[in-house]
Parts: structure tokens; C-alpha cells; sequence
């Protein structure tokens, strides 16, 4: 038996409105080359100049991953040659990050996870080749430099995955994390999420590390699974015919569905790394640190805890309602204007999010307010209304100004609970069904939900069905 020992590294586009060494703007989809000035386009006698927002978010996001945040770190020169990166190097942080030894925890299947978090950097990102899209695309590669200069966290793990679907899932709640904490937009379509994984195996309840490969390209949860069950399976296969896992740098090709080799160990970079000399060491304050602390929202993790305690809401619900902040936000609402938090999970669960999905938007696209929704869910709990009229109002509301209860009113929807009313449409029901109330009368109990639904089926679903419930069953019990 083995076992896969799994690390990722993760780049995360930080959401400045500006680069992290110059004053150009960060916007995605600009045409090419309109977003660079000297600095980004690593024009000689340029030089760069810190973006403190930059930093105010690799220092959040140092706090989120729960890492001592240091006062003093310092950019490094990280040396290769590549035709999107003009300087001829990058700019990051080598021996000193900004933070270091972290870690997050989440519910798992055996107990509570935790991942470790060995740093967390600040650095630019390189600008973009662009290898097909054009007539002439077969002969020549365009480049754009809108994304030169474009602030990144890069975020290692420790090795503490041990297997693709961990590492599908912790990836899956780091974005969590960095979307709630507002300092990444979490879009890996657009690349502003990105992760590479390092990958090794070795025979089960050894301690000793395989010999490991990094993969890189796994630009989406599922690719993230499927690289790392393809590269897992591989080099078991390697070890288990005899041969020597070879470290080198793979490439995860989507089309194929394998992992490709890029460069050997032997063709490996020697970055070359050395202090920055245009940039001086980063110190910051302790005192602002800790204002940033202060500042944090709520974490994923800790809000889908507090909604089991707050609102004694199931795992599942709990879960499913912290998936964003957005959609967390419009369930308390509801819940707090409805009084009652397991009828709004429902709601949302249920109607809301299938409405939302036919309407192919997020939460913030949905025309039912919260507080609207409070309204129709305080009906049904004052017997205002039936669980099928509510429905019906629901549908009704969706898209609609009107409220709940003037939907009720107007269309005269409200529950049935008047004796005499229920009374007749039941002995109408058995009158027009005396086959099925005789069945029922020789002990055949299925028909009495038969007759149950004619009433309200007769009624419109008006009827009290509790009231309807013991009529039928007073009138076929004691009456022949
Ligand atoms: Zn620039």
C-alpha cells in the first residue's frame, strides 16, 4: 500500500485596484499593452514603489491562515529569463516572507482537519504570452503586460495532504477564505487563482518522503483531483515496476488527461536570488497589524459554526448557507425578520436557490428580498396560510413587488379554518368517493390520503389540513 504525500502552492491575485510596484491599473480583459508604464514594463531607470494596500491584504490573509505576521520582511530578485518578464527578474520574497507558520482547520470525515500554512509572500506576476488567437499564432507569440506588475500571494502548504480529494478540498476552502477576507475575487477562470502541487508517495506509515514531482497548470477544482489522482497513480505504478520516481516538473494537460514532463531537475532554475536593492526591506507597523486583526470579518469556518449554535441549523444546512458571504448574509436576514431560522434554511435551501440557479445568478441577483421572504414564512407560521398556498405565493412573489400578504388578500388564498366549510367540502369529497370511504371503512387505511388530498385538491389547498385530517377521519369513523 501507498500513500500520497500532496503540498500546494497557490498564487493569488490580490484585489488592488492598482499594480503592486506602480500606479497602473489591475483590471482584467483591458486590451493588451494599454495598463503598463516604465516601471512594469521593466524599463531601464525605472524604479518600483511599494503599494500599501498590497500589503495591507498579504497581512490579512496572514492573519486568515492563522500565521505570525512579521514586521519586517524583505523582496528578493528572483533571476530567469522569459519574454513576459521584461526586467529579466522577478520581484518576491525569498528568506523573509511576510508570514510564516500558519495553518487552517475544518470538519472532515475523521475528526477536524488541520493543514499547516508555511508561508504566505508578496510578489509580482509576470505579464502574459499569448500562444494561439491569432492568423499568425503557428509562427509568433504575442505578449501583453497589462499583468506585469499585478500583486500576488504566493501561499505553500505544508506536505500535509494525503490525498487528490484533500487536496481538492482544502484548496476548495482556502478560496473560501480568501474570498470572504475580500483580498482575492477567487475567479480561476481568469487566472486569479492559480495552484501548482507538489506531489511524492511512499509505502504506507513510512516517514520518509518519495521523491516528489511539482505539477503545475491546475487551473480548477477538478483539474486540482484529476492531475493529482493521474500523478498519484503514475508514480505508484513507476515504484511498483521496479523503477525510480525522477523529480522533475510536470505539466497537467486538460485535453489528454495526463501529466507531461516539462524540465528535469538538471534543467531546474538557479534563480540567483539576492535582496532587492530597489526595493528596501517592508517593516511595518505592529500597531497597524493589529488594526488589520481587528478588522477581519468573520471567517468561513467560524460563521458555518456559529449558525449550528446560533441558530441550531443541521451540519448540512450550516454548511451549504456559509458557502458565501453573500448568501450567509441573506439567510440571517431572513431568519431575524422571520423568527424562525430552520424555516428561512429551508426556503433558501430549497426554492430560492433552485429559483437563482434557473436564473443563472448568485445570490445578489435574486429579486426576492430577504425581507419578503420573512413575510411569506411568518404566514405560514401564524396558519395564515397552507404549506401548497405558500408555494403558490412564492411563485407569485418572485419577481413581483407585492408582498406575501397582499398576494394572500387579493386573491383570496388565505387557509380555510372555518368548521362548517371543511365540513362540507369533506362530506362532498366522501359523497362523490364512496368506493374509496367504504374501502377505507373495511380497514383500507391508504385510501384516507386519497380522500385527505381530494379535499384539498377541492379547496385549492385552502383547507386547514390538520382540520381536514380529523373531519375525515371523525365522519369515516363514526358515521357509515
Ligand atoms: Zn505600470
Amino acid at each position: 500500500m501507498f500513500e500520497a504525500v500532496i503540498g500546494l502552492e497557490i498564487h493569488a491575485q490580490l484585489l488592488t485596484e492598482s499594480k503592486i510596484f506602480c500606479g497602473c491599473s489591475t483590471r482584467f480583459g483591458d486590451p493588451p499593452n494599454t495598463n503598463v508604464c516604465p516601471v512594469c514594463l521593466g524599463l531601464p531607470g525605472a524604479l518600483p514603489v511599494l503599494n500599501r494596500r498590497a500589503v495591507e491584504f498579504a497581512v490579512r490573509a496572514g492573519h486568515a491562515l492563522s500565521c505570525t505576521v512579521h514586521e519586517t520582511s524583505i523582496f528578493a530578485r528572483k533571476n530567469y529569463f522569459y519574454p513576459d518578464l521584461p526586467k529579466g527578474y522577478q520581484i518576491s520574497q525569498y528568506e523573509r516572507p511576510i508570514a510564516t507558520a500558519g495553518f487552517i482547520e475544518y470538519p472532515a470525515q475523521a475528526g477536524v482537519r488541520r493543514v499547516g500554512i508555511t508561508r504566505v509572500h508578496l510578489e509580482e506576476d509576470a505579464g502574459k504570452s499569448l500562444h494561439e488567437g491569432f492568423p499568425d499564432s503557428d509562427q509568433k507569440t504575442y505578449l501583453d503586460f497589462n499583468r506585469s506588475g499585478v500583486p500576488l500571494i504566493e501561499i505553500v502548504s505544508e506536505p500535509d495532504l494525503r490525498s487528490a480529494a484533500e487536496a481538492g478540498e482544502f484548496f476548495s476552502r482556502l478560496r473560501a477564505i480568501l474570498v470572504a477576507i475580500g483580498v482575492n475575487d477567487g475567479n480561476m477562470e481568469e487566472g486569479s487563482l492559480r495552484c501548482d502541487a507538489n506531489v511524492s508517495v511512499r509505502p504506507a506509515g513510512t516517514a520518509q518522503f518519495g521523491t516528489k514531482t511539482e505539477v503545475k497548470n491546475l487551473n480548477s477544482f477538478r483539474y486540482v483531483q484529476r492531475a493529482l489522482e493521474y500523478e498519484i497513480d503514475r508514480q505508484i505504478g513507476v515504484l511498483r515496476g521496479g523503477g525510480r520516481v525522477v523529480q522533475e516538473t510536470r505539466l497537467w494537460d486538460t485535453g489528454a488527461g495526463k501529466t507531461m514532463s516539462m524540465r528535469s531537475k538538471e534543467e531546474a532554475h538557479d534563480y540567483r536570488y539576492f535582496p532587492e536593492p530597489d526595493v528596501p526591506p517592508l517593516t511595518v507597523d505592529p500597531a497597524w497589524i493589529e488594526r488589520i486583526r481587528e478588522s477581519m470579518p468573520e471567517l468561513p469556518e467560524a460563521r458555518r459554526r456559529r449558525f449550528i449554535e446560533q441558530y441550531a441549523l443541521p451540519e448540512y444546512d450550516a454548511a451549504l448557507l456559509t458557502q458565501s458571504p453573500a448568501l450567509a448574509a441573506y439567510f440571517e436576514e431572513t431568519a431575524a425578520a422571520a423568527s424562525n431560522p430552520k424555516a428561512a434554511s429551508n426556503w433558501i435551501m430549497g426554492d430560492v436557490l433552485r429559483k437563482m440557479n434557473e436564473l443563472g445568478t448568485g445570490i445578489e441577483g435574486v429579486p426576492l428580498k430577504p425581507s419578503a421572504l420573512a413575510g411569506l414564512i411568518r404566514l405560514i407560521d401564524l396558519g395564515t396560510i397552507t404549506g401548497p398556498i405558500a408555494k403558490e405565493v412564492f411563485e407569485k412573489m418572485w419577481g413581483s413587488s407585492r408582498t406575501a400578504g397582499d398576494i394572500v388578500a387579493a386573491e383570496g388564498l388565505a387557509r380555510i379554518d372555518d368548521d362548517a366549510a371543511v365540513e362540507k367540502a369533506v362530506r362532498d369529497v366522501i359523497a362523490a368517493n364512496e368506493g374509496a370511504a367504504a374501502q377505507y371503512r373495511a380497514g383500507k387505511q391508504q385510501t384516507f390520503g386519497f380522500l385527505v388530498g381530494q379535499v384539498m385538491k377541492a379547496t385549492k389547498g385552502k383547507a386547514n389540513p390538520a382540520l381536514v385530517n380529523q373531519m375525515m377521519r371523525r365522519i369515516l369513523d363514526t358515521e357509515l
